[in-house]
């Protein structure tokens, strides 16, 4: 019901001689036509695995993948269309010997979502659209700033006209006043496109600016999920507790922050129970023995943790959102 993308179950990724390694493990998510979904996690908690899989870069082991209804677990290209993906780096997403015409429009020409006569008419209007100049489509990525070639990425996931845009770390590489430009580019096309994003992040200042709800990711796991304001007023889980107590400001973000004692530990071997217990500054007997389950602790709001008690569990998360 006006889910747009949404991911079920187990969706996780093989290491060959590895055994079976699950980077991500019964996460459920939806994501309502129109929602800002942020995803906030350490590095390395699966954060980016998950985005890859809604992306179709990565196929999921286990689990399924819904996108208006249609399942698209297995990757096909009209689907994948609809969802295009913008990363940390526009350094190295940038071909350095393409043009930017050529780095904006050619996957539109190869589509056929545009003839090539109309391509070069088709690059200016999407240039103006992301706040370049049109005369930029003949220079080279090298000849831009970080904040103009992460426009340019921008311009080229929007030339497939998707309707669902996976950011992952998206402004994270960015000087604080781009950061802030960029997020501003990413909610006006939010509303002139009815874009709908997954922003995934380690920084949650970026998240409160720009997301409808939040998702924490701990190893592999969402352990809280509830709407913004929510999250940072009255944070469940202990984990993110930790997380905004220690938040970095919006301009400390180049480097991704540990902010609890101790290492995430190796998806290879988590802990027992709790994966977060022998981080946990709250953490009881129970907790190494027992996993928690993911509980509505309040409408919309939902927390892995044994300090809520025994709250009964609902079973899906897909029907408890309306936009
Ligand atoms: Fe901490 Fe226990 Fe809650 Fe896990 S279940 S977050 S270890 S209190
Ligand atoms: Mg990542």
């Amino acid at each position: 019901r006006g889910s747009l993308a949404r991911a079920t179950d187990a969706l996780g990724w093989s290491r060959p001689g590895a055994g079976q390694v699950y980077a991500v493990n019964d996460v459920s998510l939806a994501v309502a036509a129109g929602e800002v979904l942020g995803l906030v996690g350490e590095s390395g908690c699966g954060k980016s695995t998950v985005g890859r899989m809604i992306a179709g870069l990565l196929p999921p082991t286990r689990g399924t993948l819904h996108f208006e209804g249609a399942d698209i677990s297995a990757p096909s290209v009209d689907h994948h269309l609809n969802i295009q993906m913008v990363f940390q780096n526009p350094y190295a997403a940038l071909n350095p010997r393409q043009r930017v015409d050529q780095v904006i429009g050619e996957a539109a020409v190869y589509h056929g979502l545009v003839a090539r006569a109309d391509a070069p008419a088709f690059v200016a209007a999407l240039l103006r659209q992301v706040g370049l100049d049109p005369s930029y489509a003949s220079r080279y990525p090298h000849q831009f700033s970080g904040g103009q070639r992460q426009r340019i990425a921008i311009a080229r996931a929007l030339a497939l006209d998707p309707k669902f845009i996976v950011c992952d770390e998206a402004v994270s590489a960015l000087d604080v006043s781009v950061q802030a430009q960029i997020l501003n580019l990413f909610m006006d096309l939010r509303a002139s496109k009815g874009l709908t994003y997954l922003f995934i992040s380690h920084n949650l200042a970026v998240v409160e600016h720009i997301a409808d709800r939040v998702a924490i990711m701990y190893l592999g796991r969402i352990v809280e999920l509830a709407d913004t304001r929510s999250v940072f007023a009255r944070a469940n889980h202990p984990y993110t507790q930790a997380l905004i107590a220690d938040a970095p400001r919006l301009d400390a973000n180049v480097v991704e922050h540990r902010p609890i004692q101790g290492e995430l530990p190796s998806p290879l071997n988590p802990p027992s129970g709790c994966t977060f217990h022998p981080r946990c500054p709250r953490a009881m007997a129970r907790c190494a023995a027992e996993p928690p389950a993911l509980r509505e602790i309040a409408s919309g709001h939902w927390s892995a943790c044994h300090l809520n008690g025994d709250v009964t569990p609902i079973h899906s998360l897909s029907t408890h959102h309306d936009h």
